[in-house]
């Protein structure tokens, strides 16, 4: 089992870490990794591992392994790697995490302008998007999309999280009820994100955010497209 050690602290750059297992992919496994595992529409972590007596190994992407419980670096092809027990320090490739983490946080503001379902989503360093299922055709245009999110982003609120017990969720009928996604149940606990104190947006969410609404900088809905009767696609991108 690898400790997801980017759900206490996202901003950790560099991380100590203790090589697992190297399975017979080539991947290698860690006790604990602040490199994000592909998931939620978010890429996995890029970066290098410095293992003592070996050097520099670069890691072109993280993923998870088959029951979800271990991480796996996937290092760059011809890479020399490391024996189980060897000591590494994970370094992140930083400015794309940071891209990531300022992607992800808009997205849930888009949620919170547009409460429609979602049904797919998609984050990338430049553009992310995510796909609403919406029955009319009552959609805002893009400047008015980009203006509300744009207003959100400079009121530079806050962005924290608390993990809360099944049985703590279930006594609490109506935080259920305010979220735009349904917590995912079964694990004992669950992870739940808010932004400005949980009036701008609540949700579950094991992914990778900024601390503050500012830190994302301006952005602009590029397009929405029409994918399907009852989908739309919503694009965004930095401004800046
Ligand atoms: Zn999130």
């Amino acid at each position: 089992m690898t400790d997801k050690v980017f759900l206490d602290d996202a901003y950790l750059r560099d991380c100590e870490a203790r090589v697992l297992d190297v399975n017979d992919r080539g991947g290698i496994v860690l006790d604990r990794t602040n490199f994000y595992a592909t998931s939620g529409g978010q890429p996995g972590d890029a970066g290098s591992l410095e293992i003592e007596g070996l050097g520099t190994l670069e890691i072109a992407t993280t993923v998870y392994g088959d029951d979800r419980t271990q991480i796996v670096h996937v290092p760059a092809e011809g890479s020399t790697l490391p024996k189980p027990g060897a000591t590494v320090l994970c370094k992140l490739d930083w400015t794309k995490r940071h891209r990531h983490m300022r992607m992800h946080t808009c997205l849930h503001l888009l949620c919170s302008i547009l409460q429609y379902p979602v049904t797919g989503g998609s984050i990338g360093a430049e553009t992310s998007r995510l796909d609403f299922d919406i029955e009319d055709a009552s959609l805002a245009d893009k400047e008015q999309i980009s203006d509300e999110l744009n207003r959100i982003i400079e009121g530079d609120h806050g962005v924290t999280d608390r993990w809360i017990t099944d049985d703590e969720l279930l006594a609490q009928a109506d935080l259920v009820r305010t979220m735009a996604v349904k917590p995912p149940m079964g694990t004992g606990r669950v992870r739940l994100v808010e932004i400005g104190g949980g009036q701008i947006d609540l949700q579950p969410c094991g992914g990778t955010h900024v601390a503050s609404t500012a830190e994302i900088g301006p952005v602009i809905v590029q397009k929405i497209e029409k994918k399907g009767r009852q989908n739309r696609r919503v694009r965004i991108a930095f401004a800046a």
